[in-house]
């Protein structure tokens, strides 16, 4: 069985690169072709909107977590775990994002599961300057997963992706190759238009109580001052809270970030105390289910970052 197996995959590998010379796109072994489409469940939004924007509706396609459900506290349901166990391909972020499936993966057959992060360096998590959280522990602070905001990163985890649904669906990997180049190219776009819209722009910074936009600040030259994010840990302290007020007035910021629709209270305080606005960022963690989740999301980032930095020059001397 295993040499047919090979043979297969290998004459399907010169077959491809024969019809159309691309190397680079599949495997050289590839599984059987399946009967039926290939079912795939992902974690998160972006990455549903990067599998349906690859393989279009030629496979199965299911997301773990509902729209508005966040993966910093998601809790399994039984349905979760009947579709991981019937899924041909589980594609997660990794790096610490999908602790909700810690406690399925020893049931899970670990050659169906995809981290769509693998080959990128992730950012260590914020922590504040002098904190003791990250001298303390071996080898600093944790990864930020939230890797998928800087677009040159997204697509890292599209050509992850592409090729991973290539090999288990050669068949039709001429297509999916073709769309996925489409999407690199939007993803190539959407960059350049961040670039060329906030590198003008002086004096960026900033503020936010989620991590993720931490990807967006290091791609965009943007200064980040405080992320004073509660999720995964115990709350923020009085001290954190007093030293960020402090330096928010300090380096003179002009508005906070928040995740849309999730305002924590200690922004909240922080924004009416100091009489700053607050301005919504999207994570797309916890969003809709679509194709183009990312594009759509990524300008509404990008104008927001706009107004709030352009808004901040003009009001300089
Ligand atoms: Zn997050």
């Amino acid at each position: 069985m295993k040499g047919r197996y090979q043979h297969w995959g290998m004459r399907s590998a010169l077959g491809l690169l024969l019809a159309w010379g691309m190397p680079a796109v599949c495997g050289w072994s590839s599984p059987m072709p399946p009967a039926r489409p290939l079912r795939v469940v992902t974690t998160i939004a972006p990455l549903y909107s990067f599998v349906r924007s690859i393989a279009g509706e030629t496979v199965e396609l299911s997301n773990l977590l509902p729209p508005n459900a966040e993966p910093h506290d998601y809790v399994l349901s039984p349905g979760d775990a009947r579709r991981l166990a019937d899924a041909d391909l589980i594609i997660r972020n990794g790096l610490g994002l999908e602790g909700f499936l810690e406690g399925v993966l020893a049931q899970i057959d670990r050659s169906k599961l995809l981290d769509a992060s693998v080959g990128i360096v992730p950012l260590p998590e914020w922590t504040p300057p002098g904190s003791s959280s990250a001298r303390g522990r071996a080898g600093g602070a944790p990864p930020n997963p939230h890797v998928w905001l800087d677009p040159l990163n997204a697509m890292t985890e599209v050509e992850t992706i592409a090729r991973e649904i290539c090999r288990r669906d050669p068949e039709k990997a001429r297509e999916h190759r073709a769309r996925a180049e489409r999407l690199l190219a939007l993803l190539r776009r959407i960059d350049d238009r961040y670039r060329s819209s906030l590198e003008p722009l002086p004096d960026k910074k900033m503020v936010s109580d989620h991590q993720a936009f931490a990807y967006l600040a290091a791609r965009y030259g943007i200064r980040v001052i405080a992320f004073l994010d509660a999720r995964g840990h115990a709350g923020l302290s009085p001290r954190l809270l007093a030293w960020a007020m402090a330096a928010i007035v300090r380096e003179r910021v002009p508005v906070l970030f928040s995740e849309v629709n999730q305002v924590s209270s200690e922004l909240a305080s922080l924004s009416r105390d100091i009489g700053i606005p607050i301005l919504p960022l999207d994570s797309m963690e916890s969003g809709a289910l679509r194709s183009d989740l990312y594009e759509r999301v990524a300008e509404g980032n990008r104008q927001a970052l706009v107004r709030a930095f352009q808004g901040h020059a003009a009001t300089q001397p």
